[in-house]
């Protein structure tokens, strides 16, 4: 199924779109390169994209100092609203070698925006996420997941979502976080947790074992993708490469708008490659059907 949840604030289904395949991602940032991202080569290493949603926040220090000691990169999908303040978190996910990612100002479910307004929530966030950390976003997460083609064309980045949604918004429960974060991540997925709950950032030192005995290698998005050419408008799960982007019919049925946590409705999760991923979804509310990853194009 796809990627459909998300985030802590509840979430809405959401249009999605496929994935493509091809060769390299385009660029990264001229000024930094994170730096040891360009040590890991995924296509040799047994790679997993951790993600960390809707920061950063109180908690995203302590997670910053978990993937230091485990020689971790993980990748930040952050809310431009959250960026004052947090500055220093900023330089220092760029000084360890993690990416930066936009994940919008203030969580809206963009399909229900104008593309004026999309294009703003997008820029914004671009915007204080370089000028607190010398790097510019060069990927985009949509809140809840929920694309459409208008909204791709709009934010005119790649937009990442995610193989395994772990749901740790909704359970709040690290026993259940360590457990799927541990046992569902796949080759080449991308896994989707929030640092601004104690127990998702609780979570991670476990999980972090866990994989690295699962013969895991801990890699930033760009990284896991290396390999796939990613455009602007279009939707990745992970690295399996995918059809074009195809915008969803379906609604999102209990999309909040911006607003948060509320209602667990969430997400239909979503393993795209993981056709049997399926603990991590409950509730689903979402509208989309799930979708195998390898499968043939489109989502959902
Ligand atoms: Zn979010």
């Amino acid at each position: 199924m796809l990627a459909a949840s998300a985030c802590s604030h509840s979430a809405g289904g959401a249009a999605r779109s496929a994935r493509q395949m091809a060769a390299r991602p385009p660029a990264s940032n001229p000024k930094h390169t994170q730096t040891p991202a360009s040590q890991v080569d995924c296509t040799k290493a047994k790679c997993v994209a951790l993600t960390f949603d809707d920061g950063p926040g109180e908690y995203t220090g302590k997670l910053l100092d978990d993937l230091r000691e485990a020689g971790a990169h993980a990748t930040f999908f952050m809310l431009g609203e959250n960026v004052k303040g947090h500055e220093v978190l900023l330089k220092r996910m760029v000084a360890e070698g993690h990416e930066l990612g936009n994940h919008s100002w203030s969580h809206p479910q963009l399909t229900s925006l104008s593309s004026g307004a999309v294009r703003s929530q997008v820029r914004r966030t671009s915007h204080v996420i370089e000028a607190a950390s010398g790097v510019r976003p060069t990927l985009f997460r949509p809140p809840y997941g929920a694309t459409d083609k208008r909204v791709g064309h709009a934010v005119g980045m790649p937009e990442i979502l995610w193989s395994v949604d772990t749901l740790d918004w909704e359970y709040r429960n690290v026993a259940r976080n360590v457990r799927v974060g541990t046992h569902e991540p796949k080759v080449g997925g991308i896994v989707l947790f929030h640092d601004i709950h104690k127990t998702s950032v609780e979570a991670i030192p476990r999980v972090l074992r866990g994989l690295k005995k699962r013969g895991f290698t801990f890699a930033t998005v760009s990284q896991v993708l290396q390999g796939t050419k990613l455009k602007p408008g279009h939707t990745y799960l992970e690295n399996v490469p995918v059809k074009a982007h195809k915008p969803k019919p379906k609604p999102a049925t209990t999309a909040p708008n911006g607003t948060p946590p509320a209602a667990p409705s969430g997400a239909p999760s979503a393993p795209s490659g993981t056709p049997s991923a399926p603990a991590t979804t409950p509730p689903a509310s979402p509208s989309m059907p799930p979708t195998p990853s390898l499968s043939p194009s489109v989502t959902p």
